[in-house]
């Protein structure tokens, strides 16, 4: 069989560790995941109460057009239905823009180190990748911005940044917004929408009638905490949205998850809960790394991207062997780095204590 030549080149995803994996490696019995900045609260009550009674009718398609939810979130952000697109995650809303817009000739910008899938996709579809290197965890949209050409389509905005933490403000994106050209797609990625404070975000939701080019993504996988059942959408200008249908798959989202989306949109009081247990927990965190001398990039999600003195591998092995999985740098580009999901209080004050322990052992020399 002859795969596509780029394809040779890369390798799947490869997740954190997973619970199951450690507990049987470690012989633990409590393992606490903080790997993926899914939502340590779990998910909306009410979609757990509700759960049950969506399940009829599962020997029947799903609304391709997700005309339900549609109208939900289009109500909720008052754009029109026709400006939304539904994805089976926002991962494949990212792979739908690729398959779109991406091809051999044609190239896309982007930061580095950012969330890789836009890179994957892009690769995938032949597209030449510019990859521009964060400045302390924030985009550098001088530099981004003078890597877009004739040939660029897709502009790739992380805010907050994974795996920084780091945001775009309002006066900065207005700026990519009014020198970008209008024929490079700006995709603004806000998979952590609902954890940001910073009181300078913009709110780009209402800019999309100025910017014929602008793309906002959102996700239920954060903080709405249903990554288990994968959906997510892209907002823009319904002349995008229609330019994007043709390369989706007709029924990319289950019955389900558009039911358990709608439910969950109606219970903003677990959102508020979450937002606010992530702001108390995360402070908490940033403090302890200012009392032990970690550094740290500012974050405005639900992670906390830490900076080490030695590689992330052993922070990430120490706290393995304890019962926490976390990210390893290692993995994500910058390798004297941990970044670690903000959990719940007491997880978060073990996996201090912990921190605390192994910096000790380093400082002592007994870590190299
Ligand atoms: C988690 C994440 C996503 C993907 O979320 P899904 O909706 O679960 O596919 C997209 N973008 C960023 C930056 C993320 O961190």
């Amino acid at each position: 069989m002859k795969a596509k030549e780029i394809l040779k080149q890369m390798s799947p995803y490869k997740p954190g560790k997973q619970i199951e994996e450690v507990k049987k490696e470690y012989g633990l019995k409590n393992i606490v995941k903080l790997a993926s900045n899914e939502n340590p609260f779990g998910f909306s009550p009410v979609v757990k109460k509700e759960l049950p009674n969506l399940i009829s009718q599962l020997e029947l398609y799903p609304d391709g057009y997700s005309a339900a939810l549609r109208d939900k979130v289009a109500e909720k952000l008052s754009v029109d239905p026709t400006q939304l697109i539904f994805g089976n995650g926002s991962d494949e809303v990212v792979q739908i823009i690729c398959r779109t817009f991406l091809e051999r000739g044609t190239n896309t910008v982007m930061a580095t180190p950012t969330f890789p899938q836009y890179k994957h996709n892009a690769l995938i579809e032949g597209a030449e990748i510019r990859e521009v290197q964060l400045v302390e965890g924030y985009h550098d949209l001088e530099a981004m911005l003078d890597q877009v050409d004739e040939q660029t389509r897709v502009l790739w905005l992380c805010s907050p940044n994974n795996p920084t933490g780091a945001h775009i403000n309002e006066t900065q994106l207005l700026n990519v917004l009014d020198r970008c050209p209008e024929d490079v797609l700006v995709v603004l990625d806000e998979a952590y929408y609902e954890y940001i404070e910073a009181e300078d975000y913009p709110d780009a939701i209402n800019l999309l009638d100025r910017y014929p080019n602008l793309m906002v993504l959102r996700t239920f996988s954060k903080a709405y905490g249903l990554a288990g059942l994968r959906i997510g959408y892209g907002v823009a200008q319904s002349a995008v949205i229609e330019q994007l249908d043709p390369a989706r798959e007709p029924f990319n989202t289950s019955t389900i998850a558009q039911a358990a989306a709608i439910l969950a949109l109606d219970d903003q009081k677990f959102i508020e809960d979450t937002f606010k247990r992530n702001v108390s927990n995360k402070h908490a965190l940033m403090e302890f790394c200012n009392e032990i001398g970690l550094n740290y990039y500012d974050s405005e999600a639900n992670f906390l991207f830490i900076l080490l003195p030695m590689s992330g591998d052993q922070l990430f092995q120490h706290l393995l062997s304890k019962g926490y999985i976390v990210r390893s740098g290692e993995a994500l580009g910058i390798p004297k780095s941990i970044r670690l999901t903000i959990g719940s209080k007491e997880d978060m004050e073990h996996i201090q204590s912990e921190i605390k322990n192994f910096m000790e052992l380093y400082h002592a020399g007994a870590v190299r």
